[in-house]
């Protein structure tokens, strides 16, 4: 077999897209405006939300989630250390103390550590779902009842993911996602906030532009000339039109793109599932995920080096990634000096292998061949 090379992800972008950003420049309009407004419809609609509020990018969406939940000095927030650090630092960012909690080996919060995290100065509970699974919202809901905690989901890498028959963004009050390009749809940078409540969307709308009583697209409009005021100190977290023009189309191909990249997995799946040594992603029967990544869990038993065996791969042309990272690792928060043994575990010892739109069938084959190789070489 010829060497291939293949990368690990790779957004899906055409001509469509390309077209729908050249319009928007010629337009002129190039801030958020109509399309943008168009693309947060759209959005509302797609997962089945009462409201959308497109921002600059996940992590300032997560950001005003903070906010809108009146989060602030003094309160913590429980969340997982296996994330993006992205999930931890906006509840710096709002002056409170992220509390790390442990996974499960679905790489998503575990509920009983979540229940056993909870103090006197927890305010919410953040849970995210992991590279598009699901997370148990109806689980962490109950958790939140019982003990008044206000429930914010990172669904950053969740779009088109659904839990008990509903996508993920129709759960609960703040879901927050990303289009980063790392992410199944992606406008270069970009996020949304879905809410079901007025006041939440009403207030993540003032202040993602600057906490401005009125937008720059009605002013312009208006028949009539408008002082605008600044009613609180806001922020600059808006979306770009020429983004959101490429966003409706990514939004367009979404269904589409799960469908594709479910093949791959289930091709993953089927060719992987009698090699020793490692533990393949499984979904609930409750929900379906859209397969942000596949990543591999080598056992407990697996006499396997995650390294070397990414360094083989390599060699051989196929890129992977290590798996999700542990904030508490990371320089930014290691002089709080904690441990978060199985979350580290699933760290060191998990592998993403390349799944991305469009991926040839001969692309597939070919990591499926060199994947069982290597396992089966290096067991
Ligand atoms: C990608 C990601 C983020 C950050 O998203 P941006 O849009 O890049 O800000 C936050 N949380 C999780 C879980 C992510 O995967």
């Amino acid at each position: 077999m010829k060497t291939m090379k293949i990368p690990v992800a790779k957004p899906f972008l055409g001509v469509e897209e390309a077209d729908a950003a050249h319009a928007a420049v010629l337009s002129h309009w190039v801030t958020q405006g109509p399309r943008v407004q168009e693309f947060e419809e759209n959005f509302a609609n797609f997962v089945g939300s009462k409201h959308a509020i497109a921002v600059s990018n996940c992590t300032t969406g997560l950001h005003l989630a903070m906010l809108l939940a009146e989060i602030g000095a003094g309160d913590e927030v429980i969340c997982p250390s296996m994330s993006y650090i992205a999930t931890a630092n906006c509840i710096v960012y709002a002056g409170a103390k992220p509390v790390f909690a442990e996974v499960g080996q679905d790489y998503n919060l575990d509920l009983e550590d979540t229940r056993s995290k909870i103090g006197p100065k927890t305010k919410a509970i953040l849970v995210v779902h992991q590279v598009g699974l699901p997370a148990d919202i109806d689980g962490f809901r109950a958790l939140c009842d019982e003990h008044n905690l206000i429930l914010i989901e990172d669904a950053a890498c969740a779009a088109g993911s659904v839990y008990r028959g509903k996508k993920i963004g129709s759960h609960s009050d703040l879901v927050v996602f990303s289009f980063h390009p790392r992410k199944v749809i992606t406008t270069g940078d970009g996020g949304m906030i879905t809410t079901s409540r007025d006041d939440f969307a009403a207030r993540a709308r003032l202040l993602r532009q600057h906490g401005m009583s009125v937008n720059d697209r009605i002013r312009h409009e208006a028949k009539t000339v408008i002082m605008e005021d600044h009613l609180e100190v806001g922020y600059n977290y808006r979306l770009t039109d020429i983004q959101a023009a490429v966003g409706i189309h990514q939004l367009h191909r979404l269904p589409w793109l799960i469908e594709e990249r479910s093949k791959i997995a289930e091709q993953y799946l089927s060719a992987f599932k009698n090699l020793p040594g490692i533990i393949l992603p499984s979904v609930p029967e409750n929900c379906s995920t859209n397969w942000q990544s596949f990543s591999v869990l080598l056992d407990s038993e697996s006499k396997i080096d995650r390294n070397e065996l990414m360094q083989v791969l390599l060699d051989r042309g196929v890129s992977t990634r290590r798996g999700v990272m542990n904030s508490h690792r990371a320089t930014a928060y290691a002089h709080r000096n904690e441990s978060l043994p199985y979350s580290e575990m699933l760290e060191d010892r998990s592998i993403i292998l390349p799944l991305y739109v469009p991926m040839t069938e001969e692309e597939v084959a070919y990591v499926i061949h060199a994947f069982t190789e290597e396992i089966l070489r290096l067991s």
